[in-house]
């Protein structure tokens, strides 16, 4: 017979264990209860106890379940925190602290962090106030620089540097951008700015996008328009080619049928309206089911016109008949004058072109 609880042999007729001193349960004296018929403990795989040396599976006449307890024993752990020996089930799982002890370093683990983001948070004030100086040419770039390495260097953790420097690369934009403009000499600035926190400027479209897309309408505000050669179209005299997207024109279908879920956000197209660097808020053009498509090849954007090239269709809109445009976050639907229904097209970006659109038809 062994101990219920350390697995020691008991003697016949002992009340308590010699070796842990738990009281002897009736069972294990009961000579009628066989050890094999104790009943298995449930292992879990991931704790150690299945790592029995051969030494210990030669002690094949005791019970599964004592011989894990006498394994348990002889590798038994104390808590790290106050020395106490962890219980039976503790010590299997591989614990390092006793139950209240746990409670109390994931207390602390938790208060950790908190304090850690208010740190973020602090070192995060004191960058974007260094910027906004630099940005207000108070101080030159090299003391910016100074002043951010003594900011981030009591950052709390190596990650809270990409937190922080992100966070605030965010905001300095979005303050930067309040007039939905991005002039030259700002850009010049921005990227002095992105140099200062270490982001990569040539490749925010990859890893900013958010912030690329801002940044590509802010320009587009500021009169400054892609230029690109779309040698699939034939451009009138003195037109220029701003954008092309891949695109698909949409089956036609019924006002009706699509004033329920398929309207994106209007946009008239006016002199002296600049299009928000945040975009509008416009919905997917395909929500749930796909919408058929009638044709598909690529929608371009020029210095007079809108026209999209089909494999089979051409149409074209030039913005003199424009009057406003459905904005979608992957689409865009053109309402003209000169066409008695208006054409919805799936794209990569409806914002990027509406914008294009904008300021061109200006
Ligand atoms: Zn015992
Ligand atoms: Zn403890």
């Amino acid at each position: 017979m062994y101990c219920s609880d350390c697995g020691a042999i008991l003697q016949e007729g002992d009340v308590f264990c010699s070796t842990c001193g738990v009281k002897v349960s009736p069972n294990e004296l009961n000579p009628t209860t066989s050890e094999t018929q104790l009943k298995p403990i449930f292992v879990q795989p991931d704790n150690k106890v299945d790592n029995l040396s051969s030494r210990d599976l030669a002690i094949g006449h005791k019970s599964e379940e004592a011989q894990l307890r006498i394994k348990t024993q002889k590798h038994s752990h104390l808590c790290e925190a106050c020395g106490k020996k962890l219980s039976f089930t503790d010590n299997l799982k591989g614990a390092r602290f006793c139950k209240p002890c746990k409670e109390i370093e994931e207390k602390k683990i938790e208060l950790a962090k908190i304090a850690a983001r208010q740190l973020e948070a602090q070192l995060s004030v004191e960058a974007h106030a260094i910027i906004m100086k630099f940005w207000r040419s108070e101080i030159e770039k090299a003391e910016a620089m100074r002043r951010l390495g003594e900011v981030f260097s009591k950052a709390p953790a190596a990650k809270s540097f990409d937190n922080m420097k992100d966070e605030t690369f965010r905001e300095i934009v979005d303050e930067i951008l309040v007039d939905n403009i991005l002039s030259v000499e700002e850009e010049t600035k921005l990227k002095a700015i992105a140099e200062l926190l270490t982001i990569n400027f040539p490749m925010l479209e990859w890893n900013y996008k958010d912030i690329f897309v801002k940044l590509f309408i802010a320009r587009i505000n500021d009169g400054r328009l892609p230029i690109i050669n779309a040698s699939n179209i034939v451009l009138k005299k003195n037109e220029i080619a701003h954008m092309a997207q891949r695109a698909s024109l949409l089956k036609q279908v019924n006002i009706t049928e699509y004033q329920g879920g398929y309207s994106g956000v209007s946009f008239r197209v006016m002199k002296g309206v600049r299009f928000s660097t945040g975009g509008v808020r416009g919905r997917r053009v395909v929500v749930g089911t796909k919408m058929q498509e009638d044709d598909s090849g690529s929608i371009v954007a020029t210095s007079q016109r809108i026209v999209f090239l089909g494999d089979r269709k051409t149409i074209e809109v030039p913005y003199s008949k424009l009057i406003s445009l459905e904005i979608f976050e992957d689409g865009i639907r053109v309402h003209a004058s000169n066409r008695q229904s208006a054409p919805l097209f799936t794209l990569e970006n409806g914002n990027t072109f509406a914008a294009v659109v904008n300021r061109a038809a200006q």
